[in-house]
């Protein structure tokens, strides 16, 4: 309830309509929440158009063929569209050292900035590892606390994904994350080729790899030889990742026992619902997660794949996407769920404070 754009009362509706009958009433046709976290974005890609493609042709005609659009500019206008969107905070995956510096100079940013390494040559994982260091320890000096004014800015580690990394390089990203309390998001099995890949070291992506780049067996890249059975999650449950709680994003194609190690890890997930069915890559199993107690929170992916950055879209999709589940559950995610990743603090909706419009979406 709101009295002279003050929070007077909150409750269940029944509550409040015995508590006070005078009150004059109005259906929102929305949700009443702080606004929504954007958990896992590409701000630098946010000059792309939107394609809805198959994986395996949106990489090289999409992500590939649009390359020179990539970059600061692209970041700071994607920066400028979540500012407009009112959004609650932002897990955002830089992939250059120029981005990082754009978007550290925005003050109406807050949340994480993910900086993204590469790198499955495991003789190169030293010396790229070395570079990064210096390069966040830079950045860090630039980072806002939890109680600045204009928000948390924090700076992170983003290992690409399970596949995309020498084991060696993976663990001493992940250690120095661990070890310095930075936070870190992964991109894991996205896509059914990811699964096919560890478990027998071929299939599309590797095909697909940009060959040079890479040493002649996937075995050399992760250390141990592909199996049945091994998924990209138990690959990083074994090589001691999922101890340094990194938050996962997509974990659409997993199995049970993939969400029962990452419950028991104490990770966080985020879904991009419309990124995952425009690249026909298949549905989150939010119910299992749910059920096995894992935070969920919810990103966009980049305009690219998910059309927009307005995480408002997600809610909406996975409403129809998951009939079955609380829509509550889905408000949850996409703002505490968001704000735990983000390590954030989710403003509180009580009486006595300031009504923000907002809070209503
Ligand atoms: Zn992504």
């Amino acid at each position: 309830m709101v009295s002279g754009g003050v929070v007077a009362a909150t409750g269940h509706p029944d509550t409040l309509r015995a508590n006070y009958p005078q009150a004059t009433e109005e259906h929102v046709g929305g949700v009443i929440a702080p606004p929504p976290v954007n958990a896992h974005t590409h701000l630098d890609m946010s000059a792309y158009d939107f394609a809805a493609l198959p994986y395996f042709r949106w990489i090289p005609e999409v992500v590939i063929a649009g390359r020179e659009r990539r970059g600061p500019q692209a970041a700071l206008a994607g920066a400028d569209t979540l500012a407009r969107l009112g959004t609650g905070g932002v897990g955002d995956i830089v992939w250059s050292p120029e981005v990082m510096d754009a978007l550290l100079g925005r003050d109406d940013l807050s949340g994480t900035l993910y900086f993204e390494v590469l790198g499955p040559v495991p003789a190169q994982a030293d010396e790229r590892f070395r570079v990064m260091r210096e390069q966040v320890e830079g950045w860090r000096r630039r980072e806002r606390p939890a109680d600045d004014p204009r928000g948390a800015l924090r700076v992170g580690l983003s290992p690409h994904t399970p596949f995309n990394l020498s084991s060696r390089l993976m663990r001493l990203v992940m250690d120095y994350a661990a070890g310095e309390g930075l936070p870190t998001q992964i991109h894991v099995a996205e896509h059914p080729a990811e699964v096919e890949l560890f478990a027998s070291g071929g299939g599309p992506i590797w095909d697909n790899r940009f060959a040079p780049l890479y040493p002649p067996t996937f075995a050399e890249v992760i250390g141990r030889v592909p199996e049945a059975g091994l998924t990209p999650v138990r690959y990083l449950d074994d090589l001691g990742v999922l101890a340094a709680r990194p938050t996962l994003v997509h974990m659409v194609n997993v199995t049970q026992d993939d969400i029962a190690r990452v419950a028991r890890a104490g990770c966080a997930a985020v879904t991009c619902p419309r990124s995952n069915a425009n690249l026909e890559c298949g549905t989150f199993p939010w119910t299992a997660f749910a059920a096995a107690g894992v935070e969920v929170a919810l990103g966009t992916d980049s305009v690219a794949s998910g059309e927009t950055l307005d995480v408002r879209g997600e809610v909406e999709f996975a409403r129809t996407l998951y009939p079955g589940l609380d829509p509550r559950v889905i408000v949850r995610a996409a703002v505490k769920g968001g704000h735990r990743v983000l390590g954030t603090r989710a403003p509180f909706i009580r009486r006595g404070e300031e009504w923000r419009d907002e809070y209503l979406w």
